[in-house]
């Protein structure tokens, strides 16, 4: 045992002969250890003890190994489960980790993927499976129930040797024959066997008369000679804030909202892709939050696909504001990865959104790796030829060059004046980029630039060098903007994580101007499966 508190009782499975290592069962309440309050089957169901909810299940005295318990007290709906119970069910975990095969915690179904997200952070270097289940209609109201089999299957996924399968070393969830990853899953059915789905990754796993894993979904174990550590106690001062068509009419609501003392964090769940209304005097409570340290993750209300800021100029808005994207996180994940960073121990903003941005227990398909170029990384040039270059700085992240989905160069506040001929052209007060496009003779108001990874000071650009990013044209910029330029390319074939790197920028249109405050590089590197 550790010096880590519990709190809650272990009660031994004393039936003679079982073998050892066996599972520890965490029980926490829920459906599946309920029955009706009265003798009336129609009176309000009431949760109860360990000792009630085995008795109820015979089978598990079938089951030739230890089948221990560590019970919450009193075990509770889990409309009443929140961090102070994932810290009870981490350092139960923790202080029993080396005396079981793996660990199944009896849940509601109602919670069930908040504990699971928030788990799947806590508990850092996770080896052996943590499988979550419950049930919707227990065993002890009736013989047609979901409970036995949930729970029977996740006893033998939490013991691979028993079931002669891969171990699953990941908090994950059972439910009505699908193994999922818990930080993936959400609830979508009130009723249903199959209440939970996964809609941005495939199952774990798949259980009819055998149990199959799918291993190439599984995380990997965690590197030799790491143990399990725990990230301390989750806090309770994140906001979701769900945008809804009119939030931007009222937002002295929101303002009231994110000036609560001690917030630390709000995750904003947006439309679609990522977007948010683009009222001024919206957004402006949102840039007055983040002035003062409010972490602003956008996640999206559609569970399937991704948040993708600092790709196009839909999102320039909330990128500028300093909003991080979730990728394809579910809202619960998001909620509890936050929950979870915020709650260590002289943690600051700025590395709990490095840390959202990256893939830190499965929950997203890719990372993103921010590098800044910093103070004096701005350029200003005028006409033909000019160049400015960023010193070398060290490119952020673990990403590497075969996952690189994009690597965009983002220079910030950026204005672009286009020649002569462009005062025909109507003047738009937007910008497109497109990458690896031959120079134009006429650019009819274009304004055309080269970018060039590690060109030294005065070299001669060379096109046809791996070096060479790709020409790219903007339309004249009237206000400052971010300009969005793809060098994807370029990163894949001269660039790994850590290598040092500087940025050239070339204007080739005679009699144009183009300025930048600052350069920084978004990476999106696509996550494995894990
Ligand atoms: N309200 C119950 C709970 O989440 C529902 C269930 O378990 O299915 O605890």
């Amino acid at each position: 045992m550790s010096d880590i508190e519990t709190v809650g009782r272990v009660i031994a499975d004393d039936r003679p002969g079982v073998t050892r290592p066996g599972v520890l069962v965490i029980y926490t309440g829920g459906t599946i250890g309920s029955k009706p309050r009265d003798p009336d089957p129609d009176s309000p169901q009431v949760v109860v003890p360990w000792e009630a909810l085995k008795a109820g299940t015979p089978e598990i005295a079938r089951l030739p190994f230890a089948v221990d318990c560590f019970s919450i007290e009193p075990p509770l709906d889990s409309c009443n489960i929140g961090p102070v119970h994932w810290t009870q069910m981490a350092n139960a975990i923790y202080a029993n980790y080396d005396n079981y095969t793996g660990f199944v915690i009896l849940h509601g179904t109602d919670t069930m993927v908040y504990t699971a997200s928030a788990l799947s952070f806590i508990l850092r270097d996770l080896g052996k499976p943590v499988v979550l289940t419950g049930a919707q209609r227990s065993a002890l109201v009736s013989t047609r129930n979901d409970a036995t089999q949930n729970f029977l299957t996740a006893l033998e996924i939490a013991n691979p040797p028993f079931a002669n399968i891969p171990v699953v070393p990941e908090v994950c969830i059972f439910f009505g024959g699908k193994l999922l990853r818990g930080n993936r899953t959400i609830k979508e059915d009130t009723s249903g066997y199959e209440a939970y789905v996964s809609p941005n990754l495939e199952l774990l796993g798949e259980v009819g008369d055998r149990i199959v894993i799918n291993e190439k979904n599984i995380r990997p174990l965690p590197e030799r000679g790491r143990r399990l550590t725990l990230r301390s106690r989750p806090s309770t001062s994140v906001l979701p804030v769900f945008v809804y068509p009119g939030i931007q009419d009222n937002p002295e609501i929101l303002r009231a909202q994110l000036e609560t003392p001690g917030l630390k964090a709000a995750v904003v769940l947006s439309f679609g892709s990522g977007n948010i209304p683009t009222d001024e005097k919206f957004l402006d409570v949102f840039r007055s939050a983040r002035e003062r340290g409010i972490l602003l993750a956008d996640v999206s209300q559609c569970p399937r696909g991704p948040v993708e800021l600092g790709i196009y100029e839909t999102s320039e808005a909330l990128l500028e504001i300093g909003f991080v994207a979730g990728a394809d996180v579910t809202v619960e994940a998001a909620q509890c990865k936050l929950m979870t960073l915020f709650g260590q121990d002289g943690i600051t903003c700025e590395e709990v959104e490095e840390e959202f941005q990256e893939n830190l227990a499965g929950e997203h398909s890719f990372s993103v790796f921010v590098t800044r170029w910093g103070a004096g990384s701005g350029g200003e040039l005028s006409g033909a030829g000019e160049r400015a270059r960023t010193r070398p700085v060290q490119l952020a992240g673990k990403w590497t060059p075969q996952r690189v989905d994009r690597a965009i160069v983002r220079l910030r506040g950026a204005q672009a004046v286009g020649p002569p001929a462009a005062s025909e052209a109507k003047p738009l007060d937007q910008y497109k980029v497109q990458g690896d496009q031959p120079a134009v003779a006429d650019p009819k108001g274009y304004v055309e630039f080269s970018v060039y990874l590690n060109l030294d000071a005065g070299a001669t650009p060379d096109e046809s060098s791996p070096n060479f990013a790709g020409r790219y044209k903007t339309w004249p910029l009237t206000r400052k903007s971010t300009m969005f330029v793809d060098i994807s390319r370029a990163i894949r074939e001269t660039s790994e994580a850590g290598d040092r790197v500087s940025i050239t920028v070339f204007l080739h249109t005679a009699e144009a101007q183009l300025s930048w405050e600052a350069a920084e590089m978004a990476i999106f590197n696509r996550e494995l499966a894990q």
